[in-house]
């Protein structure tokens, strides 16, 4: 499975996380998050310098937003 499938795959499954404002409906302490796996035959050092994403999903409204892991 590459690692564009594999993202996708992911994000089907959001986890719960809590700490959050949602930057559209101002609610939303619940939401889901999900990191994006590393692109697959990385090196350490190719995953040092690679920037993964997360989404993050209002529980409330249900946005979706992307934003860099680090
Ligand atoms: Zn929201």
């Amino acid at each position: 499975m590459d690692s564009a499938t594999r993202w996708k795959e992911m994000t089907k499954d959001l986890e719960y996380t809590e700490d959050f404002e949602c930057p559209k409906c101002h609610k939303g302490v619940l939401h889901y998050t999900t990191i994006e796996p590393y692109p697959e035959g990385l090196d350490e050092q190719g995953r040092k310098n690679y920037r993964r994403m997360t989404i993050d999903q209002c529980g409330t409204c249900k946005a979706k937003f992307i934003r860099p892991y680090d």
